[in-house]
């Protein structure tokens, strides 16, 4: 029998709390998202009865079905690469985007917006080949460009740590979020108040945490990955 979400709702309570009180934060800073991109609709308004109100999907398909049946009862997350085609399929309906990493899918959603998008601009700071997500050193000149684009407001920066359980790995990773984030602050920029950190999936969310998360995204371990 698969545990339901409020059993697992629970331990990841605990986890994010403990984590919080290691290194001295509110809980109230961490925002949780269930990653639905998994499961059924059925099984992504259990999240929301559960008490989970932000949820997230990678792909225009999910979003779309699962925003039929449970609609504006949640805030929604685009957190997967977004192909510039799919923008208009999508963005009545999210609220936040978390894959910001290029010019073309900043115009589209700037044009396709009728009101300011809140997103993330997507940073590959392991510098891995197969992800999506900016060079480091890219990003601050990117986040510059987009100043033109009145429908755009930069909350912060969203990465995607390497698959490993080596600690020291996804400690940097996270660290090196944190480092750009203050600088991009300290350009107080009024369009992109880079407030906000999404790190931290099911494996290293602890972690993520601990080096300041402001959104963790769960899937696994939070809603399970079977449909
Ligand atoms: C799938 C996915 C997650 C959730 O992954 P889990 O390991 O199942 O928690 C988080 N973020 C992004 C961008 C994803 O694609």
């Amino acid at each position: 029998m698969t545990a339901s979400v409020s059993e697992n709702l629970e331990a990841v309570q605990q986890t994010i709390a403990e984590a919080c009180k290691k290194v001295n934060r509110n809980r109230e800073d961490v925002e949780l998202i269930a990653v639905t991109k998994y499961v059924s609709a059925k099984r992504a308004a259990e999240a929301v009865d559960a008490g989970i109100l932000h949820l997230g999907e990678n792909r225009d398909e999910g979003l779309l079905e699962k925003y039929e049946s449970i609609g504006e009862k949640a805030t929604w997350h685009f957190i997967g690469s977004l192909q510039t085609r799919k923008v208009k399929n999508v963005i009545d309906k999210v609220d936040y985007i978390h894959s910001l990493d290029r010019l073309s899918l900043a115009k589209e959603i700037d044009k396709r917006a009728e009101h300011r998008i809140k997103c993330f601009v997507q940073v590959n700071v392991a510098e891995e080949q197969s992800k999506h997500g900016l060079a480091v050193e890219d990003v601050i000149p990117f986040i510059q460009s987009l100043e033109a684009f009145a429908n755009i407001q930069v909350v912060g920066l969203m990465t995607m740590a390497p698959h490993t359980d080596d600690e020291s790995t996804l400690r940097s990773c996270f660290k090196g979020l944190k480092k750009l984030q203050n600088r991009i602050q300290e350009l107080n920029l009024p369009y992109a108040p880079c407030t906000e950190l999404s790190m931290g999936m099911s494996n290293d969310y602890a972690i993520a945490i601990e080096e300041g998360a402001t959104f963790i995204r769960l899937g696994t371990t939070l809603v399970g990955n079977e449909r």
